[in-house]
């Protein structure tokens, strides 16, 4: 079994089953990374119960899933080595992205949106050699054009896999929201990604944070004070703009930020805005239309603004996790070993009755 490692892999909807593989030998450009744990993203979940994601998110099954991942470097190639920075026995965070590095997206800083983009634990199927494309395993092939950084072994290893969270709402916050001090900051949604948009815009120096959840979300709209809200508002209990309206004394806020696919929530972010306001749409509806009043975009000059991925801003996560300024390690509610990844995927799924889980850790 020496040269054997298991993964988990998914074969069809709700059907994961452990399977042994090589372990690759990797060439000069390659790494092979010693998964140390790996959180679950509700993609994984979605994809798990059977939701078919179009376009560049779709995977093609069976499928080793897996995309929120530290570990530490096994081998490498003298290439790769150079290029990363890294050696055998670093410890280091993969993005999801692997980079065509040639055509214009991944050429003007924009790689998530590469016209041939391959991403780990995603879209790239356990069936193609060297098999271990997703981190749900003990092992995780890292192919050349990857984007791997060092990160401190100060920081617990269910904080470090948060890196990719932690990067889009830097993401949200600060390249696409454009917050600045002082300025105040609706988020949507109080998932792993709202809470991390919490923390980021707390960091940002934001003045005043509101966050927004439904009754479901007591749980993680406590821990979203601990990261820097100011307010926090069930909008089962509340209406939101009445909230809104009474936090800021009827002036509104300078940013909303809608990590909810909420359908409600999205057509509403617009009228929590002031004028000249900025609202940043990371939250996916399922091919859900929204409606909008865009007469509140033409009369109070909106701008309205689309957030995907993590690219360049997983830099300044890592900055953030090793400074331990917040406890980010809270939104880790369950840390599972990696057999037991099909109770983590229904757990992530909200389908486990009793628990509350807010990110699942699976670690080999
Ligand atoms: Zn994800
Ligand atoms: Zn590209």
């Amino acid at each position: 079994m020496l040269n054997r490692e298991l993964s988990i892999v998914l074969e069809s909807p709700r059907r994961v089953r452990p399977r042994y593989f090589d372990i690759p030998t990797v060439g000069s450009e390659g790494m092979l990374l010693k998964v140390e744990a790996v959180s679950i993203c509700g993609s994984d979940a979605e994809r798990y119960v059977g939701v078919k994601f179009g376009g560049r998110l779709s995977s093609p099954l069976p499928i080793i899933m897996g995309h929120e991942v530290v570990g530490t470097v096994d081998q490498i190639g003298v290439e790769a080595s150079k290029h990363y920075g890294v050696k055998r026995g670093d410890r280091v965070v993969v993005e999801p992205y692997i980079l065509c590095g040639r055509c214009r997206y991944c050429l003007t800083g924009y790689y998530q949106l590469c016209m041939n983009v391959r991403c780990y634990g995603i879209n790239i199927s356990c069936e193609e050699p060297p098999h271990l494309w997703g981190a749900y395993g003990q092992y995780m092939y890292v192919a050349p054009n990857s984007r791997v950084h060092k990160i401190s072994n100060s920081v617990p290893k269910e904080e470090a896999c948060l890196a990719s969270t932690i990067g889009n709402a830097f993401r949200w916050v600060c390249t696409k929201g454009d917050v600045k001090p002082g300025e105040t900051v609706a988020v949507l949604g109080p998932g792993p990604q709202g809470l991390a948009t919490v923390m980021v815009a707390h960091h940002a120096g934001a003045g005043k944070i509101i966050l927004a959840g439904t009754s479901i979300d007591r749980r993680r709209l406590r821990l979203g004070v601990e990261y820097g809200a100011d307010h926090i508002v069930n909008v089962d209990e509340k209406d939101l703009l009445e909230a809104v309206s009474d936090f800021t004394s009827g002036e509104m806020v300078d940013k909303v930020i809608c990590t909810t696919g909420s359908v409600k929530a999205i057509s509403d972010a617009i009228r929590l805005l002031k004028p000249l306001g900025v609202c940043v749409i990371p939250g996916l509806t399922g091919g859900r239309a929204v409606p909008m009043l865009t007469d509140e975009i033409v009369t109070k000059e909106l701008r309205i603004i689309g957030g995907l991925g993590q690219p360049w801003n997983v830099e300044a996560a890592i900055k953030l996790l090793e400074s331990r300024k917040y406890p980010v390690g809270k939104m880790a509610t369950h840390n599972l070993s990696l057999d037991e990844a099909d109770k983590g995927l229904r757990l992530a799924a909200q389908e486990v009755e009793g628990e509350d889980p807010i990110k699942v850790v699976l670690t080999p």
